[in-house]
């Protein structure tokens, strides 16, 4: 049942007509919860909010699977947007982009371009770029792109699936960039991932732990305790130094573990926010099923 609901939801998340449909209205549906509003005055708030609790933020400007020139330049320049007011306000962020928001589903050469004003312009004012991983088929067009700019500007690092057969290989190309390790969010083929919780657990943690050991940098992006609790004592044993790793959640869900995690270890929250709520809203609905509350809390407080 809940593998279902899964493909149900992730089926409802790439559906063109209702993501068309959805960025006409508001936040709908209790999104309202897990997405931090539609305009930058609204995210400001929340960051500035979130850093009084020594809370940094990831802020994505929600947008994925663009198709057309002029919707990616739009992405473009919100980004660079919420980069000048990040620098402006001295905010405790940096930011989480999707690279089939900036064209790369339609050109390649184009959406580089597009990510190295963004990349080049946080350069200057030291803020870091995540790229966001998804589906396999940009996967590897993406650590191309990421890896590119890397040659020319530090401060970029992308994301670990650990779903992927691959995900270790993955992993130790970028041993020497900052990395967020999760799960894997998307519908990917039993030839290519493994599709068995337990799993995709037992490789997420050998992941992460390989990535404290010989990385960079480790953000640690997962609502599990059991993970984190994991963590946790291998840190702790291994005496790995706190300025080496932060633990990361989204906006909205276990709100009283992140400011508990908070108080003890770097802490980072990924604070999306944007018209394009839908897609993303739907894909926290397919991993976790329960989430269908926050719908339901919304329908009945009307
Ligand atoms: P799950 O496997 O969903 O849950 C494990 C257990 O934790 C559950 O059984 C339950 O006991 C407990 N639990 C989980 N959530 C809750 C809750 N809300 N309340 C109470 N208990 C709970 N995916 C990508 O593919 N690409 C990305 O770039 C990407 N970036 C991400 C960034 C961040 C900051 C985070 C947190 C996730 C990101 N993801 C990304 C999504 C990720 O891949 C997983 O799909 C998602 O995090 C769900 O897996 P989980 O590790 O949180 O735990």
């Amino acid at each position: 049942m809940a593998v279902n609901l899964r493909d149900f939801f992730i089926a409802l998340s790439e559906n063109k007509v209702l993501i068309a449909g959805a960025q006409k209205f508001g936040l709908r549906l209790g999104a309202q919860s897990v997405v931090a509003g539609t305009n930058v005055d609204e995210v400001v708030k929340t960051i500035k909010r979130l850093n009084n609790q020594n809370i940094s933020c990831t802020v994505d400007n929600l947008g994925e699977f663009v198709f057309e020139e002029a919707e990616a330049l739009e992405a473009k320049k919100n980004i660079l947007n919420v980069i000048e007011v990040i620098h402006a306000e001295k905010l405790d962020a940096h930011i989480s982009l999707k690279p089939t928001q900036l064209g790369l589903n339609f050109d390649k050469e184009f959406c580089y371009n597009n990510l190295r004003d963004i990349v080049g312009t946080a350069h200057k004012y030291g803020i870091f770029i995540n790229f966001d991983t998804e589906t396999h088929e940009t996967l590897y067009e993406s650590f191309d792109l990421m890896e590119r700019l890397h040659e020319e500007f530090d401060n970029v690092g992308t994301v670990i699936q650990s779903y992927f057969f691959n995900a270790q290989e993955n992993i130790e190309r970028f041993k020497d960039y900052r990395l967020r390790i999760v799960k894997g969010a998307y519908k990917e083929p039993a030839d290519l991932a493994y599709t068995d919780k337990a799993d995709i657990d037992a490789n997420y943690l050998k992941l992460i732990e390989y990535h404290l050991l010989h990385g960079k940098f480790t953000s640690i992006a997962t609502h599990d305790h059991n993970v984190i609790a994991h963590v946790e004592k291998f840190v702790k044993e291994n005496n790995i130094s706190h300025d080496k790793f932060e633990f990361q959640m989204l906006y909205g869900f276990r709100t009283e573990m992140q400011e508990d995690l908070a108080t003890q270890y770097n802490f980072c929250t990924y604070l999306p926010f944007g018209k394009d709520w839908y897609g993303y809203f739907m894909r926290r609905l397919a991993e976790r099923p329960q989430n269908m509350e926050l719908v339901v809390k919304q329908v009945f407080n009307k």
